[in-house]
């Protein structure tokens, strides 16, 4: 989730790319899993995300909307988010042995925590939470093997390419009468509409992006 604050308050104050040692490593995070419970809508979805989870677990968005993931709406613009249970608080992807049960296919911001990324100068860098995750001793880690997502320099674009057309998308919206309606479609046509294969992803998402901009533009 997009968040306004004081980046000194809740970081270490440095900025990581993807080649940079940080201190993450945290025993495979064995006998904790609190970053897995009482998240809210904090753990916001990308079309990377839900093709992964779909492709990988044969299953649709609507059947991913029956528990696994909900919707949100930020600045206008509805997103969906990993849903945590009622009854427990936890994400529904957790076990009973407190592990996650979809590890090899979780989501970006599950892969990245405690990191968060920093939109700036056109671009975005990687920073370590410091207030989050409270495992003592932690080890140095190269960021890029603690994201461990494959094709790392064009995932890397996509998150650009997201983050800059979703604030776009939140000015195009706001005011207008037929917001719904776009936001039908933004739905509709990166996160309803199936992905064929992680494989393809990519190619399939720039056909996506381009289509909905040029339909913004007309
Ligand atoms: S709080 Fe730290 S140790 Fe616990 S599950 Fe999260 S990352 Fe792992
Ligand atoms: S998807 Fe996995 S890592 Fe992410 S919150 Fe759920 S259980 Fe935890």
């Amino acid at each position: 989730m997009l968040r306004e604050c004081d980046i000194n308050e809740i970081s270490d104050g440095k900025r990581y790319q993807a080649n940079d040692m940080v201190k993450v490593g945290c025993n495979d995070c064995k006998g904790c899993h609190s970053c897995c419970e009482g998240m809210e809508d904090t753990i916001v979805l990308d079309p990377y995300d839900i093709c992964r989870l779909t492709t990988c677990l044969g299953v649709t968005f609507p059947e991913l909307m029956q528990g696994r993931i909900a919707l949100h709406v930020e600045e206008g613009l509805i997103l969906p988010h990993l849903a945590m249970s009622e009854t427990t608080g936890a994400c529904s992807f957790l076990n009973e042995e407190g592990r996650c049960s979809v590890h090899a296919h979780r989501p970006g911001i599950c892969r990245l925590f405690p990191l968060g990324r920093i939109y700036e100068d056109e671009g975005f860098s990687y920073f370590l939470q410091v207030n989050e995750c409270t495992r003592e001793n932690r080890t140095k880690e190269k960021v890029k093997n603690w994201i461990n997502t494959p094709r790392l320099k064009e995932y890397e674009a996509l998150i650009l390419k997201w983050h800059n057309y979703v604030k776009e998308m939140q000015v195009f919206l706001s005011g207008r009468e037929d917001a719904k309606e776009w936001n039908m479609l933004h739905l509709q046509m990166f996160f309803v509409m199936a992905y064929t294969s992680e494989n393809d992803f990519y190619e399939e998402f720039e056909v996506r992006l381009a289509d909905m901009r040029k339909r913004m533009l007309l």
